[in-house]
């Protein structure tokens, strides 16, 4: 079998990972354009969402596939960028830790899996520097993802075998529709020759709303935007003129922890934490100028901080970075996966919203078993499933 991916992201990269499992050769193909929503994604994977503190679709399965694939990738190229550690979410009233007390806590643990959601609730006296009246809890398994470095990894392992090509398709033009395309293979037309093979996987994120294949791809996508703060600046801490007060700084738990309130901060290096994320629908674009959305955005962004952080003078941490990109999101959150109605080797991989780094291992495994067994979709993730927009 040899597959052809189109898209690298979170999606295209867990599908060339499956399909190499299976000893299947590859084409995995991207313009590696380095402000695409899997390079801007913080990574980050959290087992309850929500004011509702709803588990987390599927968690367990997802999670469980999602840890087994990183770490098997961090041992096949040697590198280290998944990091399962509890996460601290904020209380923002009394019901919402209430909900989460009886719906977390009661449960008999010999019903759960491993990797079933768990709570430890915490109170205000223990999360010092953080606005939480109300307190919190600490969750887990949660993890992170260094999507940048698992990425790049990726491309490097299959540019090594000759499998990773740079470049950006023009589907129309380049991708050719044999007479019978059941059968015969497909034929993608790069500068450096002809590559043909016997199935197509679209993982576009986005921008498969371009892609005529998939014209009726129901994407609900979502702008949103990230911040890096220089929350260890240190000429603000220790110069004369320094507006931080001693103890102003950083909250320790900030340092070393994912906290989850209005926004998330997550610790990004010694001097920075990342901060996001803003939902924006209405601008589906990914660029950083300030007539654009990106200064309302970044505005939000810092005062949703600031709340989270009464102690501290954020205004003062210079923005070492803005990055935006559009989330290839569904109206009803869950993926999108399946095949063509009629060209039936060409397959998608999109939808996965804000849960790429969750979702995307196993879904790949099955849209791969999917292709090999011609197993029918599950009808939840079916891509042409009615979803009402
Ligand atoms: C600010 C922000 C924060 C986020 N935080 C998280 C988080 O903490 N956790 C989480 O799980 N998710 C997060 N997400 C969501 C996550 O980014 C997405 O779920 C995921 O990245 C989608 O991956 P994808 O591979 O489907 O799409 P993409 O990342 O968009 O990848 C598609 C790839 O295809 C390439 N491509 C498309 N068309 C072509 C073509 N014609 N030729 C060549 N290349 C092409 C693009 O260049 C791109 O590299 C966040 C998103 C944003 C915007």
């Amino acid at each position: 079998m040899r597959l052809l991916i189109l898209g690298c992201g979170l999606a295209g990269s867990a599908m060339a990972w499956a399909a190499h499992r299976r000893g299947w050769s590859i084409a995995l193909i991207d313009r590696v354009d380095l402000e695409s929503s899997s390079h801007v994604a913080a990574g980050l994977v959290t087992p309850i969402t929500g004011t509702r503190s709803a588990a987390t679709w599927r968690w367990d399965s997802f999670y469980a596939a999602a840890c087994h694939h990183y770490t098997r990738v961090e041992r096949d190229t040697h590198s280290s960028f998944w990091h399962p550690q509890p996460a601290l979410r904020l209380f923002h009233s009394e019901e919402e830790r209430s909900r989460a007390q009886e719906r977390w806590q009661r449960t008999d643990p010999a019903d759960h899996s491993p990797w079933s959601p768990k709570i430890r609730l915490c109170h205000s006296e223990e999360l010092a520097g953080l606005h939480a009246p109300h307190g919190g809890c600490w969750m887990e398994p949660a993890a992170r993802l260094h999507t940048g470095s698992y990425l790049a990894k990726t491309r490097a392992y299959f540019q090594s075998r000759d499998e990773f090509f740079v470049a950006d398709i023009d589907i129309d033009s380049q991708l050719a529709v044999p007479t019978n395309p059941s059968t015969e293979p497909l034929q993608l037309r790069l500068p450096s020759g002809p590559i043909s093979v016997d199935a197509v996987v679209f993982c576009q994120g986005f921008e498969a709303k371009c892609n005529s294949w998939f014209s009726a791809l129901p994407l609900h996508p979502a702008r949103g935007d990230i911040l890096t703060l220089a929350a260890e600046n240190k000429e603000a801490v220790s110069g004369a003129s320094s507006p931080f007060r001693s103890g102003s700084t950083l909250p320790e738990l900030c340092r070393t922890h994912v906290v989850h309130s209005e926004v998330w901060m997550v610790p990004a290096d010694r001097q920075n934490v990342l901060v996001g994320a803003t939902y924006d629908r209405h601008h589906l674009h990914g660029r950083v100028d300030e007539d654009g959305p990106a200064r309302t955005n970044r505005e939000i962004l810092l005062e949703r901080v600031q709340r989270m952080l009464p102690a501290v003078n954020v205004q003062q941490w210079p923005v070492a970075r803005h990055q935006a990109a559009v989330r290839p999101a569904s109206y009803d959150r869950h993926p999108l996966i399946g095949r063509h109605p009629t060209v039936h080797n060409a397959y998608v991989l999109n939808g996965l919203g804000s849960k790429g780094t969750l979702m995307a291992p196993l879904l790949a495994e099955q849209l791969c078993d999917a292709l090999l067994y011609d197993r029918p979709i599950d009808s939840m993730l079916e891509w042409s499933r009615r979803v009402l927009p």
